[in-house]
C-alpha cells in the first residue's frame, strides 16, 4: 500500500510537471491510470487512458485526459511543484500585516513553509519570531484564489493570536464584538455580527475603519 502510494504520487507529479512545462509524456500519464486501476481506483477518463492507444491520442486529447486524471486522484500540487500558490499567500500576508499594528504588532511577519507537516502546509512567523499556525495552517490549495487565500491567513492569525494570548482581536468599536475574517461580496473582510451584520473593513484597511470610527 504504501509502495503504491509512493509510486501514485511520484507518476502524479511527473504528469503535473508535463502538463505545467508543455512536454507531457503520454507514458507517464498512462502509467499513472493503470496504477490508480490497479488499486481500484476508477473513472472514465482513467479507463480511457488505459483502453486507448496512446499513439492514436492527440497530444490535445492527452493534455485534457491527464488533467483529469490528476483531479480524479485528488491530486493537489504544493508549493514546491506550484510556486505561484507561494506568490499569492506572500501577497496575501503583506495585505494583512497592514492590520497587526492596531493590535500592537510591528514588523514584517513572513510566510513560513512548514515541510514536516503532511499535508505540507504554512504558517506565519512574526518578526519577534512568534509562530502563527494554531488551528491548521494554510494549505496549497487555498492559495489558487487570492481571496480564499487572505481569508484563510486572517482566520489564522486571529485564531492563534486568541489562543496564545485570550484576547479577541479586532473588535467593532460600535458593537464592541470581536469581529472574523470572512470572504463577502468576493473580497476578504473584518465581518462584525452585531445589528444584522456588517463589514468593519476589508482585511488589510483595518486601522483606516478603526481610526475613522474613533474621530467620530
Ligand atoms: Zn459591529
Amino acid at each position: 500500500m504504501a509502495e503504491h502510494e509512493a509510486n501514485t504520487e511520484q507518476l502524479e507529479r511527473r504528469v503535473y510537471r508535463g502538463l505545467r512545462e508543455d512536454n507531457l509524456d503520454p507514458q507517464h500519464v498512462v502509467a499513472l491510470a493503470c496504477e490508480l486501476l490497479d488499486w481500484f481506483h476508477c473513472s472514465d477518463a482513467i479507463l480511457e487512458v488505459v483502453e486507448r492507444n496512446p499513439a492514436e491520442v492527440s497530444p490535445a486529447e492527452m493534455t485534457a485526459l491527464a488533467w483529469r486524471v490528476l483531479d480524479d486522484a485528488g491530486f493537489e500540487p504544493g508549493f514546491d511543484l506550484a510556486p505561484e500558490r507561494l506568490v499569492t499567500l506572500r501577497a496575501a500576508l503583506r495585505i494583512i500585516a497592514r492590520d497587526l499594528p492596531t493590535r500592537g504588532i510591528q514588523g514584517e511577519p513572513e510566510i513560513e513553509v512548514l515541510e514536516d507537516w503532511f499535508p505540507v502546509g504554512a504558517g506565519v512567523r512574526l518578526a519577534d519570531g512568534e509562530r502563527l499556525n494554531w488551528g491548521g495552517h494554510i494549505l496549497p490549495s487555498m492559495c489558487d484564489d487570492p481571496t480564499m487565500a487572505l481569508t484563510s491567513l486572517a482566520i489564522m492569525i486571529q485564531e492563534s493570536l486568541l489562543e496564545w494570548t485570550w484576547r479577541v482581536w479586532p473588535v467593532c468599536p460600535r458593537h464592541d464584538l470581536g469581529v472574523h475574517g470572512s470572504e463577502w461580496n468576493g473580497a476578504a473582510v473584518w465581518w462584525c455580527a452585531g445589528d444584522g451584520g456588517h463589514m468593519l473593513a476589508p482585511v488589510g484597511e483595518l486601522s483606516r475603519a478603526l481610526g475613522f470610527r474613533r474621530r467620530k
